[in-house]
C-alpha cells in the first residue's frame, strides 16, 4: 500500500462520538495493521496505573515468582485521575507523578 491510498482510505475515518474521556470512531476501508497501529498510539496516550514492585514472602502457587509478579503487573489498576499530577505535568519532580491535594 502507497502513503497516497493510506490518505485516502483515511477520509473514510469517521468519529462516532466524543468527550473529554472517550472517543468512538468508525473505520472503512482501512488496512487491520493501521488501524491496529492507532489503537496502540491512543493507548499510549492514556495513563494507566500498575503494579511496578512485588515482593514475594511465600509463593504456593504453580506460578513461578517472575511469572506472578508479571501477571500482577498487567492488572490495570482504576484510579481517579483527576486527583493525580502526571510528571510531566508536576513542579516536583518525581518520576512516578503525585496526588493532587
Ligand atoms: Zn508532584
Amino acid at each position: 500500500m502507497h502513503f497516497g491510498d493510506f490518505q485516502q482510505d483515511l477520509s473514510s475515518l469517521d468519529v462516532i462520538s466524543k468527550d473529554s474521556e472517550k472517543i468512538a470512531i468508525k473505520l472503512k476501508g482501512v488496512p487491520l495493521q493501521y488501524a491496529n497501529a492507532l489503537r496502540r498510539v491512543c493507548l499510549n496516550g492514556v495513563p494507566v496505573f500498575a503494579i511496578d514492585t512485588v515482593d514475594i514472602i511465600q509463593n504456593t502457587s504453580v506460578l513461578p515468582d517472575e511469572g506472578l509478579a508479571h501477571r500482577l503487573g498487567l492488572i490495570p489498576l482504576k484510579t481517579d485521575l483527576k486527583r493525580f499530577n502526571e510528571p510531566s505535568k508536576c513542579d516536583c519532580q518525581s518520576e512516578s507523578g503525585c496526588y493532587k491535594l
